[in-house]
């Protein structure tokens, strides 16, 4: 069993904030390290019970990939779909002004405008550092479209989950799929999961940049966190600029391209690169960009890849569709998503000689379980298999996983 020191110290820690929600936040609070990263800081060590239980839940060092459902097709690399569509939100506002084609963000109006649900877990800017984005719990449209966008950044969604189980009203959460991984592995140990979260939303996810490489793009104009009312990645086309506004009326724009064409400057933490599942296999619907290549060639009117990947997910996609709440403009299959997404390919055949990496290095090895990744990796190049194995036990040797453990002093 891991205290959480040892999870944040190996470079395990995605900061999904279930911890903090689990041990409560007067023994556990999430905090922004001078790294960038959001990470738990243990004010009071949490009862072996709770230790148990985190240890059970964090996705850092726990995932298991979804059980075969009857007639629901299973990719190698892609995992379970029922269906596999292009398409985008009907409602020209939400397509116009949400990351992609504003899927996710219909989804969860739907949800609760049907009355599916009664609340949406998901995460929105935070209103006094809007810089930052933290867990939001959405009842209506307003609430939503607040959260809408791609948040690339720390972001700590879970830690309201609990809270949730406790009001006992029925309700969807959208998250990354890590996040979604721990909302699964919580399902094992709490039953309120299954009767209360009706579905589970993510989107195809290249990982999470720590918070420097936003304050990166503001220093580049002179600027600090206090001077910045409003940073948003994209939105307001498909991709939308990157948008920084000032308390004092500036406002500074980037092309999608110049922000990430780099893969090198993503400034990704260190458990995505070992990321199982970062096309969401777990979710019931998982959404993406649709962009040939894997990058954009210019502005579009925001298409979504949407991947049905349960029965209540078609249900769910069905509902929608029906209901005009989102249009469909072509079936796609797993190959499509291959052409999309080549970074989620390599990524997918890279994880499982990563952690081979680690072991040599004799650190924790995450349990990453029933998502094919030693039979992706037998796919690979004998060459590139060795880069990663071999590679990541270089990032650890010259001190680019090993992370400081949060302080009370030193925070941003
Ligand atoms: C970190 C990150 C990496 C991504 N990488 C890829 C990729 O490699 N390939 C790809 O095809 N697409 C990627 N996307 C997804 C893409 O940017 C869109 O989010 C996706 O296509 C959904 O578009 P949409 O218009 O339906 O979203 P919207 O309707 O704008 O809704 C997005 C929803 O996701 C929630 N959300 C956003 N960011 C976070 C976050 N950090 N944590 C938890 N919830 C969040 C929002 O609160 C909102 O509810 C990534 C997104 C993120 C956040
Ligand atoms: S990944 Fe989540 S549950 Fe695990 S230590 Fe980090 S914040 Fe806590
Ligand atoms: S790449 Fe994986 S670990 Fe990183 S944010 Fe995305 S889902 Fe989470």
């Amino acid at each position: 069993m891991y205290d959480l020191e040892t999870i944040v110290k190996n470079g395990l820690c995605i900061g999904c904030g279930l911890c903090r929600s689990l041990a409560g936040s007067e023994r556990v609070k999430m905090v922004m390290t001078s790294q960038g990263r959001e990470r738990p800081l243990v004010t009071e060590p949490p009862e072996q019970e709770i230790l148990e239980k985190i240890n059970a839940v964090c996705p850092g060092i726990k995932i298991t990939g979804p059980d075969s459902e009857d007639g629901i097709e299973m990719d190698m690399v892609w995992g379970p779909a029922a269906k596999l569509v292009i398409g985008y939100a009907a409602d020209p506002e939400i397509r116009f002004t949400s990351a992609t084609g504003g899927v996710l963000s219909a989804l969860g109006i739907y949800l609760l405008e049907s009355g599916k649900v009664d609340n949406v877990l998901h995460v929105a800017p935070n209103p006094v550092k809007p810089m930052r984005s933290g867990a939001h719990i959405s009842r209506n449209r307003d609430d939503i479209m607040a959260g809408s966008g791609s948040h690339y950044g720390p972001s700590a969604p879970l830690t309201g989950v609990m809270e949730l189980l406790e009001k006992g009203s029925p309700f969807a959460v959208i998250a990354k799929p890590c996040d979604i991984g721990a909302i699964r592995n919580l399902s094992k140990i709490d039953p309120r999961v299954d009767q209360l979260i009706s579905c589970c939303l993510t989107m195809v996810c290249g990982g999470a940049s720590e918070f420097t490489k936003s304050l990166d793009l503001i220093e580049k104009h002179g600027l600090e966190e206090e001077d910045v009312s409003y940073l948003r990645y994209r939105g307001y086309g498909n991709p939308g600029p990157t948008t920084i506004r000032t308390h004092d009326g500036r406002v500074f724009e980037h092309s999608y391209n110049e922000m990430w064409a780099d893969e090198g400057n993503w400034r990704l933490q260190n458990r995505c690169k070992i990321c199982p599942d970062s096309i969401g296999e777990l979710a019931d619907i998982a959404v993406s960009d649709v962009w040939p290549g894997g990058g954009p060639s210019g502005e579009d009117d925001g298409f979504n890849g949407i991947l049905a990947r349960t029965s209540s997910g078609l249900d769910l996609l069905e509902q929608a569709v029906d209901s005009g709440v989102l249009v469909i403009t072509e079936e796609i299959d797993f190959r499509d998503m291959d052409n999309f997404q080549p970074h989620q390919v390599r990524l997918k055949q890279a994880v499982h000689d990563r952690l081979l990496g680690i072991s040599d290095c004799e650190l924790p090895v995450p349990k990453f379980r029933n998502l094919r990744l030693e039979e992706l990796a037998e796919t690979a190049e004998f060459e590139v298999r060795i880069k990663n194995r071999d590679g990541m036990a270089e990032r650890i040797r010259n001190g680019k996983v090993i992370e400081p453990i949060p302080t009370n002093s030193k925070q941003r």
